[in-house]
């Protein structure tokens, strides 16, 4: 039995005038009318609950309308709801710049706001090409890796991979060189292939999703050879971007995948969990270093970008209200436990027969499910069991073939064992 997923006209509405995205509306696609979100759980029509486990397209931290981050936005909008922020400050992004500079290593100094992933992606790569024009520097090559995902502007799309998804686009972006993805057995070759490249002295940045890589499946490599990477970049005189729009705030279990590193980036790029998936907000952190180079008597030197909602002051306090969060035990603790059961769960998928590449980093757990096909996101199981879920009371977004969970970390364990349920029972069923 298919339980009814929105009100028929809303959805006639919804039809008329709204354009969703990665979506292909020809197939008839019909979206989940959500009522009210609360916690983990989404409510839909006839007060049906959905578990929200991939957390809102991999945003929502804490779970939905947390008292803590309401309070703080509430408080916000009436002191100061937005101001230019060009020529006007104000205290909420000042705190927000001092705590994120405060919990990443020491070299970060300097935070740069902008709307989303993808403009913080924008803001990296803007930030180092100029910092080399200032400098008379010619350096004009970029490293990246292939199946990388840095957003849907193009200065983002050109360093990702270039594949089904921005083909059209493909001949308006800018030449970019890829390492393969690393595995156990091609890590070392890699290393050499990034060396060569890097001591041409051409390359002025390497940009890169420290230890997974969301959009093109959760693939996951070792701290150990990013570490060899990042150093190798270093010693050659290339800035390293670590995009943690995704891998920010908890998801690895610790709070940025660059704690599992000895080797820290040059900038840094955050997102998604920043706001905890309330506001839109990105942000871009660098060193005084590289700060210092867009200082001078001529204004053209200066960083010559912003956006109308730059350090939107209700984003900026969702923020401030989100890293609170984050120095309550009680957060860490419920990171620890979905780890702990991530863990469990990987260990009883081992014993299913049709899937593969089981794989977990912290709150993230995924797994390949065997199909004809080879592994692609165009896969026809992700609708079937994007409906299974939703049927069973649950509301994740394959890609593919590639299953995932990513929580918001209030997940329950009974919740949790839910999730498991069903997908183990509909795993059992393919067979
Ligand atoms: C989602 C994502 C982006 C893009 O962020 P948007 O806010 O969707 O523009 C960039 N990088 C990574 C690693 C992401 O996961």
């Amino acid at each position: 039995m298919s339980k009814s997923k929105i009100d028929a006209d809303l959805r006639a509405r919804d039809e008329a005038h709204v354009w969703h995205p990665f979506t292909q509306t020809y197939k008839g696609v019909v979206p989940l009318q959500v009522k009210k979100a609360e916690g983990t759980l989404l409510y839909g029509m006839d007060d049906q609950t959905y578990i929200d486990a991939n957390s809102s397209w991999w945003v929502n931290i804490h779970g939905h309308a947390h008292p803590h981050i309401g309070r703080a936005l509430n408080e916000q909008f009436l002191k100061v709801d937005h101001v230019i922020f060009a020529g006007a400050t104000h205290e909420k992004a000042i705190e927000l710049a001092e705590r994120i500079c405060d919990v990443l290593p020491d070299n970060f100094q300097k935070v740069f706001f902008s709307d989303n992933g993808s403009t913080a992606t924008e803001v990296a790569l803007k930030m180092v090409f100029q910092y080399f024009h200032n400098q008379g520097i010619e350096k004009k090559r970029v490293l990246a890796m292939s199946g990388a995902y840095h957003g849907d502007t193009f200065g983002a799309m050109s360093v990702g991979e270039r594949d089904k998804f921005n083909a059209p686009f493909e001949p308006f972006f800018f030449d970019v060189d890829y390492l393969d993805f690393p595995t156990e057995e091609n890590e070392n070759e890699i290393l050499r292939n990034a060396t060569d490249l890097f001591q041409t002295g051409e390359f002025c940045c390497m940009i890169i999703e420290p230890l997974v890589q969301g959009a093109s499946g959760m693939r996951m490599y070792s701290a150990k050879f990013l570490d060899q990477l990042t150093l190798r970049a270093k010693e050659n005189g290339v800035l390293v971007i670590f995009d943690e729009v995704m891998t920010g705030f908890g998801r690895t279990g610790k709070l940025f995948a660059m704690d599992y590193c000895n080797e820290k980036p040059d900038i840094v790029t955050l997102s998604k969990g920043l706001t905890a998936g309330i506001l839109p907000m990105g942000l871009t952190i660098t060193s005084n270093d590289i700060f210092n180079a867009f200082l001078s008597p001529d204004t053209t030197k200066a960083f010559l970008h912003g956006h109308s909602f730059t350090a939107n002051p209700l984003a900026c306090a969702v923020a401030c209200a989100s890293l609170d969060l984050f120095e309550r035990p009680e957060t860490w603790n419920n990171i620890e436990s979905i780890v702990k059961w991530n863990v469990d769960f990987a260990n009883e998928l081992n014993s299913c027969s049709m899937i593969s590449n089981i794989r977990q980093k912290g709150t993230i757990l995924a797994f390949e499910v065997n199909t004809e096909k080879e592994t692609t996101y165009f896969s026809d199981l992700r609708d079937q069991l994007y409906n299974y879920c939703l049927d069973n009371g649950i509301f994740i977004r394959p890609l593919g073939n590639v299953v995932f969970i990513n929580p918001p970390y209030c997940i329950t364990e009974g919740e949790f064992k839910h999730v498991k349920k069903v997908l183990l029972n509909f795993l059992n069923e393919l067979n």
